[in-house]
């Protein structure tokens, strides 16, 4: 009688996971027929010029470690003594417990740096241009943004609520002309240095039309902080922009810095406003107390060694020199980013394995994450590698493209 009238456990119908397993091993299988599916690499041991995947020592022509610090002693020694000072966890979000003297100190180092009133850490660059985004813009709003923007920005574009559209890449007339269209605020949004080309946004020109529309322009440097500008404060600099043509600045700590997360900096009510108004500042646990020191150790060097950004650039010269030479198809780029354009992803593919079996790690790169027929290898320059390595690429690369185009 009672085990009659107990309410039964709900169960799912039956063979529902099966039903989803065939349907998502269906759009597995489509991935894997148009060259797209993606896997992970398992890597031992620490970043640098030599890295080891899947057991295998490869030359790392893939990384954003710019300038050699992922695994830079002092950046290890500084969060070692930071775990004993604060432990492991941060405990809580920045508004509730988690906010340290490291991070804070980390905040007031970095606006020195880049020589704004304020910075604001966030715990990665996806969060902080989704809540740049959500916290400035809204409905009633515009953003616009470069076609071949990060996917962050895309998204934060996409998600914020304002009215969204794409203008023409690195184009500041295509700006201007949808900065006609009506708003109550408007946003431009755009990468400094592009991830996947390595060319440059037109900052200056953008600025102008920014202003002249009454639109804010934001800037996102992942790519550009630590590696343009003669102190290496990034894209900004090199382009001797202000606080005044591009209020708001977010730059990452992951890539050139070596370390992980974001910042954003600006003026003190920017920065009030993020504190009070991002969503994903205010609902995530801070990063621990640890990562703030190794950060700061990062940024000491790349204060104080001004020969990593100098010899990046050497080796920058060095394989485009080499590259020229070869007729090579590398895309025109002054950054650490300089890609080999494929065009086909299953050639990529095949290029990139060749590659790999002479000793040389240059991911392919493909779409969603580019365009459609625009795949290409992704090269990376670093302050790690010596100009023997880059030679070595050289060499391997007037091999396998021989072959590729057979
Ligand atoms: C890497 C990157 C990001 C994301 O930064 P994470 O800290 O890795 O989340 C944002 N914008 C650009 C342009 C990037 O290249």
């Amino acid at each position: 009688m009672s085990a009659r009238g107990a309410p039964r456990p709900k169960q799912p119908m039956p063979g529902a996971a099966q039903r989803l397993d065939e349907r998502l091993r269906a759009e597995l299988e489509s991935l894997h027929a148009q060259s797209l599916y993606r896997q992970r690499r398992i890597v031992e041991g620490p970043q640098g010029a030599e890295i080891t995947v899947n057991g295998q020592r490869l030359l790392n022509f893939s990384s954003n470690d710019y300038l050699g610090l992922a695994a830079h002693p002092a950046l290890a020694t500084a969060a070692r003594r930071a775990l004993d000072e604060y432990g492991t966890g941060s405990g809580a979000a920045h508004l509730v417990t988690g906010h340290t003297r490291a991070h804070h100190a980390l905040e007031a180092e970095l606006a020195e740096f880049v020589q704004r009133p304020q910075a604001l850490l966030f715990s990665s660059g996806y969060l902080a241009n989704l809540g740049i985004a959500g916290a400035l813009a809204g409905r009633g709003d515009r953003v616009l943004e470069d076609r071949l923007n990060h996917a962050s920005l895309l998204d934060a574009g996409l998600l914020c609520g304002a009215r969204f559209s794409r203008y023409a890449h690195a184009d500041a007339k295509a700006l201007a002309a949808r900065l006609q269209q009506t708003g109550k605020r408007k946003l431009a949004m755009t990468d400094g240095v592009f991830s996947m080309d390595g060319d440059l946004a037109p900052l200056p020109d953008m600025a102008r039309v920014s202003a002249a529309a009454g639109a804010m322009l934001v800037v996102d440097d992942a790519h550009g902080f630590g590696v343009l500008g003669e102190h290496g404060r990034g894209t900004l600099e090199h382009f001797r922009l202000g606080l005044e043509e591009v209020p708001v600045l977010m730059a990452t700590l992951g890539k050139a810095l070596g370390s992980f997360g974001a910042f954003v900096a600006g003026s003190e009510a920017l920065i009030e406003t993020l504190i009070q108004k991002a969503r994903t500042y205010i609902y995530t646990t801070a990063p621990p107390a640890a990562w703030a020191a190794a950060t700061r150790a990062a940024l000491k060097l790349l204060r104080e060694e001004s020969w990593r950004r100098g010899k990046l650039h050497v080796l920058i010269a060095r394989l485009r020199a080499g590259a020229a030479q070869l007729d090579l198809p590398i895309l025109e780029s002054r950054t650490a980013i300089q890609p080999l354009m494929i065009g086909d992803a299953a050639r990529a593919l095949a290029v990139s394995k060749d590659l790999e079996a002479r000793g040389i790690l240059a991911v392919a790169i493909r779409p969603p994450t580019v365009p459609a027929g625009r795949a290409r290898l992704r090269l990376t320059l670093t302050a790690a590698h010596s100009e023997a390595q880059v030679d070595q690429l050289l060499d391997a690369l007037a091999r396998v493209m021989k072959t590729v185009s057979d």
